[in-house]
């Protein structure tokens, strides 16, 4: 099986309480492809510069992501800057310079076409529609947006919401787009917009998930799902928390050959597993130095703390 993932790969500069770093590899794809990779086959859709290097591809190509769709064009890659000096949970972007990112218009490669599962990450939601549309036999669509697009672009936003089996947002995106403070009307106003299912995270606080039928994958009555999230002592850097998260549940489930009730909340927990891993250090860092079993220990330290 394997998931197309179409997104930001970019450099981002990173300013937390642990310390600065410049330009390291960053963007939702990247942080996502990582993360699914030890789960399932990857292939990303994406635009780099020239100062996107075969040291940076690498990163992605030594996990056995596929970079085909990675399009390389003249000028610079896109460059997000954020601190969480003021609040570890929520960053305040700094710089936003979109680059070559633009006049991204997504190309998908022959050799994607017959990818199974689909994800739409943070991107401007005409493309997500539009990728959306070229990818017309794939068995599921999972995607995830940002404040910016809910406010400034909320018609366009509407129209992805109805293609989605899963959107996996965070809580403030889910009150922004429901316009509902309590997050179980949040969760159900979002899913009146259309998705099938609705996974939240809640950072530190772990994750839920909503159904807007009970029959959902393979026909099996799904029920809302609250999993916890992995205690952790010390975050480095949340940047990227969250696509890892979406990496990590839906790797899973890509991986899994139904996806029945268990499989959902299993995916679930594989989300914070990756979610919780990948703050621990800057960027990439941390992802880039994880192995299947690391992962599967902290899977079963997480079922220990949460099962009676
Ligand atoms: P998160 O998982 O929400 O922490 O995502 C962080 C990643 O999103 C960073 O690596 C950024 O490069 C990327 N990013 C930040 N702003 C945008 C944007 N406007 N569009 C696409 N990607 C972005």
């Amino acid at each position: 099986m394997s998931i197309l993932v179409v997104g930001s790969v970019a450099f981002d500069t990173l300013e937390t309480p642990s310390g600065r770093r410049e330009r390291v590899l960053g963007g939702a794809a990247t942080h996502f492809a990582l993360a699914a990779s030890f789960f399932t086959k990857v292939r990303v859709v994406g635009v780099v510069g020239e100062d996107f290097l075969p040291e940076h591809e690498a990163v992605l190509t030594s996990r056995g992501v596929d970079t085909t769709g990675l399009e390389h064009v003249p000028g610079r890659s896109f460059h997000w800057s954020g601190s969480y000096m003021r609040d570890l949970g929520a960053a305040d972007t700094l710089v936003t310079d979109l680059n070559v990112f633009a006049d991204f218009a997504p190309k998908i490669p022959t050799s994607y076409l017959d990818s199974e599962y689909l994800f739409l990450a943070n991107i401007d939601p005409v493309l997500q529609t539009r990728v959306r549309a070229q990818m017309p036999g794939v068995r599921m669509v999972a995607g995830d947006t940002m404040n910016y697009w809910i406010s400034a672009h909320r018609e366009n936003l509407l129209k992805v919401m109805r293609e989605l089996d899963v959107l996996v947002i965070n809580d403030n995106e889910a009150r922004m787009l429901s316009g509902e403070s309590n997050n179980v009307r949040a969760a159900k106003g979002v899913l009146e917009l259309g998705p099938k299912s609705l996974v939240v995270k809640y950072a530190e606080h772990g994750s839920a998930s909503f159904f807007s039928q009970r029959s959902f994958g393979d026909g099996e009555p799904h029920k809302p799902f609250r999993a916890p999230a992995t205690p952790t002592e010390e975050v480095v850097d949340p940047t990227g928390a969250g696509d890892s998260f979406a990496g990590g549940f839906y790797g899973y489930i890509a991986s899994q050959e139904r996806l029945t009730p268990e499989v959902f909340r299993r995916a679930m927990f594989y989300g914070c597993v990756l979610g919780s891993l990948s703050v621990e250090d800057f960027g990439t860092e941390r992802l880039q130095r994880t192995t299947r079993e690391e992962i599967d220990r902290r899977f079963e330290d997480l079922r220990e703390i949460s099962h009676l």
